[in-house]
């Protein structure tokens, strides 16, 4: 039997990993500056995280959720107090997609109504009513699209307004910062005025944390640099070091009822050691702090190999970008895609600079004014350093959050040369 060929692959086939390092099957080691698309929170095969899963085989692996799990009950204190939502409470599922589904369903539930507000640029999953409030219509199939979607420009405070004032509104969904759609970081201000809008409204608003969240911005959820609380909150890459499982945050006005929400592997006793070594982990290493550290550091020495870009510090660590929703979702191709899509392109006849560097501690977006196919091929096959991408003119760093400030150097001197 073949594989169902969907993703474009870099010929690299990794076979170990251990912190920043990954070894492919000829034992050359790489920098992994992409986390494996924002997973490896905790770095590679942690040795902590290693024993904890270990023992946790050899003890159970499973049971469903029709019994009492006190890992479920540790994972939720946790994910409490590391995040400052004690108050919340805790649905375990399996992805980032399924986290979201649960979130607009539990909205809709709430509010009794069924049309969605979401953001042009948005990515949010692809399962169905995660990809309906996707911004990308082709990876929208037919069968998807029934559901009642409006997408807005983001930072427009008035468009949501008006949508809001129509009454038919079950849930306002937004990623803390959008990865897909090329490190767009929602100004802190508008944050505030839709959180107070969808207050007024009633209106649940749901913050998608699932790439930016865990710590990788510097604060536990990127949402609380704007210093909001929103009433749903989803979760998933960062969580169990690369073991699947996603949840979702549910303030205290959402009533449980029993049988509304169910998964049959969510919360389960592997997941669980996992999740509660990486929340562990994330705590005794301080791995918020070294994530604004080290991601201040890197966006700093980036904004230095670049001409154009302000170097003030405010920018670096603050940096928002302007543009449409329509402009961004056309630069990004509007698409989660495949990471090593652009990776064979032609080569562009003049040598792509940077133009802006974005994002918040190790959320990084660094933007060309060309192509990055070939810079991302070179730093992977000369360099051997992993990166992500975001379009065509975007490379995205989304390195776990025990990188150091010597990894960084060496990334920036591996730059220098291929620049
Ligand atoms: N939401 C955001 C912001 C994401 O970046 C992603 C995945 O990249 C998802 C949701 C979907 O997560 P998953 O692939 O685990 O379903």
């Amino acid at each position: 039997m073949k594989l169902f060929d969907v993703y474009n692959l870099f010929d690299v086939t990794p076979v170990k990993g251990l912190g920043t390092r990954v070894w492919d099957d000829k034992g050359t080691e790489y920098l992994d500056l992409y986390g494996g698309h924002a997973v490896i929170s905790v770095g590679h095969c942690h040795p902590k995280y290693v024993s904890a899963v270990t023992d946790q085989l050899g003890k159970l692996v499973f049971y469903s959720n029709s019994v009492r799990n006190p890992l479920q009950e540790e994972l939720a204190e946790k994910i409490g107090e590391l995040s400052g939502y004690q108050d919340y409470s805790l649905f375990l599922c399996n992805s980032g997609a399924e986290a979201n589904e649960n979130a607009l369903k539990l909205a809709s539930f709430h509010t009794g109504e069924r049309r969605v507000l979401a953001f042009k640029g948005a990515f949010h999953g692809r399962t169905s009513g995660a990809v309906a409030v996707t911004d990308n219509p082709r990876i929208r199939a037919p069968f998807n699209s029934w559901h009642e979607v409006t997408f807005v420009d983001m930072n427009d405070i008035e468009a949501v307004r008006d949508e809001l004032s129509k009454g038919d509104i079950a849930a306002v969904i937004i990623e803390g910062i959008q990865g897909v759609g090329g490190i767009i970081i929602p100004d802190d201000n508008f944050m505030r005025e839709l959180r107070v809008a969808t207050e007024d409204a009633g209106v649940p608003l749901i913050l998608d944390e699932v790439q930016s969240g865990y710590g990788r911005t510097g604060k536990f959820f990127a949402h609380q640099w704007a210093g909001i609380k929103p009433d749903l909150i989803t979760m998933a890459k960062g969580m169990a070091g690369g073991f699947p499982i996603g949840g979702v945050l549910i303030s205290p006005e959402f009533e449980a009822v029993k049988g509304m929400l169910g998964t049959t592997f969510g919360g389960n006793h592997l997941a669980m050691a996992a999740a509660i070594a990486v929340a562990d982990i994330i705590k005794d290493e301080d791995l918020v702090s070294n994530a604004l550290t080290v991601g201040t550091y890197l966006k700093t020495r980036l904004q230095a190999l670049s001409d154009g870009a302000p170097a003030s510090e405010d920018n670096a660590t603050l940096g928002t970008r302007g543009g449409t929703g329509a402009e961004r979702s056309e630069a990004s191709g509007g698409a989660e895609r495949s990471e090593a899509s652009e990776l064979p392109g032609a080569p562009s006849d003049h040598q792509p600079m940077i133009k802006e560097v974005r994002g918040r501690g190790l959320m990084t977006g660094v933007e060309f004014d060309g192509p990055v196919a070939e810079i991302r091929k070179k730093l992977l096959f000369d360099k051997h350093i992993f990166t992500g991408v975001s379009g065509k003119n975007m490379i995205r760093l989304l390195a776990p959050l025990v990188l150091t400030k010597d990894d960084v150097d060496i990334f920036i001197k591996a730059l220098e040369e291929v620049l």
